[in-house]
């Protein structure tokens, strides 16, 4: 949750700066060319300061893992998690619902052990870099109920897994992939219901034009009005963004205030024809069959790896099997060394998705130089035009360069004869 709103939104600054530059709308233009005349539109300090930000990104890539690393360390050496498991047990037995409360243990004193961390990436940086204005108070807040709703869902998640490692000692990590599936669409059923209020307040978009033009477009393209709502982004930071999130009945697209309040009319019928691009093509559904397959595959590296540390260093960390729960450390920490090095393949299942939705939103709102003035909008907290290579590995949408010569081109390709 604090991932996905970390990635999701901007500084106030240059929207009054961006003119659309001349050269894009000259008959028979180069895409090139005007590509080249909006990025050059971006003042250099304001591009600096998005690229310091972008790049620090790639260190914390880097080192929330290994953070991690040290924090499953401590636990181990310590007999901290052995401890946890025995308390757990003696109230909850050697089944489920003791392997739940270790979890719930773990989960607590690994949040708190990684406070530090947390406090610089998601309040310090952001406020640093001014994309938030959210007090400590309020942020400290929601971060506690973040952490109760994540000991609640993980815990769970953790009792059916060891169930499952008990139940299939050999072939374990094959149904750990579909627990790991089977929960993720269960939050994504309760997230838009119960959980995502727990932080903004939804509402139905406020009558008027920008309404008409969004659900008119929503009508054309076959995503039912109820499905279409309103949020308080602004409480946790300045950043212009939208979403679709949901499952089944609880799919549905939502814009942030501050992509109301920040953005020209033609901005925001791109943005919300982008979001209904991912709404259209199905893409929650096809996430979750690629996130599957990324995580049969974690969980087939665990079922390697975590008997080969066990048989190193179990005996002395009190955990000699996999059917241990107090390996959960040991498990976390191989899998975020997974999930590091599988960044380029799942940064490019998103960006590939991210890319037909921009194509989609073209074609849906005609809208090719909002598409390049919020592109740079949201180059205030993305790299704006990153080597091609540093694009495929690290970046989980297009550059803004990418995004502004896809609009460029197709407005190349719909000029009057
Ligand atoms: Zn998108």
């Amino acid at each position: 949750m604090r991932r996905m709103m970390r990635w999701a939104g901007g500084l106030a600054v240059l929207c009054g700066l961006l003119a659309v530059p001349a050269l894009a709308d000259t008959r028979g233009f180069d895409p090139v060319a005007a590509t080249d005349a909006y990025l050059a539109s971006v003042p250099p300090e304001a591009k600096a300061r998005s690229d310091a930000y972008f790049e620090g990104g790639y260190w914390l890539l880097l080192w929330e893992p290994l953070y991690g690393l040290a924090v499953a360390w401590v636990l181990m050496r310590f007999g901290l998690s052995s401890r946890m498991r025995n308390l757990g047990q003696r109230f909850g037995g050697k089944g489920f619902f003791g392997t739940v409360l270790y979890a719930i243990q773990y989960l607590v004193l690994a949040a708190l052990l990684s406070f530090p961390l947390t406090v610089y990436t998601d309040f310090v940086r952001e406020h640093q870099y001014d994309l938030s204005n959210q007090g400590f108070g309020d942020w400290f807040g929601q971060l506690l109920i973040e952490l109760a709703v994540t000991a609640v869902m993980a815990g769970l998640a953790t009792g059916v897994l060891y169930a499952v490692i008990r139940a299939a000692p050999k072939r374990w990590w094959v149904w750990a992939a579909g627990v790991g599936v089977g929960f993720l669409v269960v939050a994504l059923l309760l997230g838009p219901v119960f959980i995502s209020p727990l932080f903004n307040e939804y509402k139905p978009l406020e009558p008027g034009p920008i309404r008409d033009k969004v659900l008119s477009m929503a009508r054309a393209n076959g995503v039912p009005a109820e499905h279409v709502y309103m949020f308080d982004a602004s409480r946790q930071s300045k950043r212009i963004s939208a979403n679709v999130s949901g499952i089944f009945g609880t799919l549905r697209i939502s814009l942030n205030d501050n992509l109301l309040n920040r953005s020209t009319p033609e901005e925001i019928q791109m943005v919300m024809a982008h979001e209904l691009g991912h709404y259209v093509l199905n893409h929650v559904y096809e996430m979750l069959l690629s996130f599957s397959l990324v995580l049969l595959v974690g969980f087939a590296f665990i079922a390697w790896a975590l008997p080969r540390v066990l048989a190193r260093w179990g005996k002395r960390w009190g955990v000699e099997e996999v059917g241990d729960p107090a390996g959960l450390p040991v498990l976390m920490a191989l899998l975020s060394l997974y999930f590091l090095v599988a960044t380029p393949v799942t940064n490019t299942v998103v960006r590939a998705n991210e890319a037909e939705a921009d194509l989609f939103g073209l074609n849906a709102s005609g809208q090719p130089d909002g598409f390049a003035t919020v592109a740079l909008k949201l180059g205030e907290y993305r790299k704006l035009a990153p080597g091609p290579l540093e694009e495929f590995l690290l970046f989980d949408h297009p550059s803004g360069r990418s995004r502004i010569l896809m609009g460029m081109r197709w407005k190349a390709e719909h000029q009057a004869p």
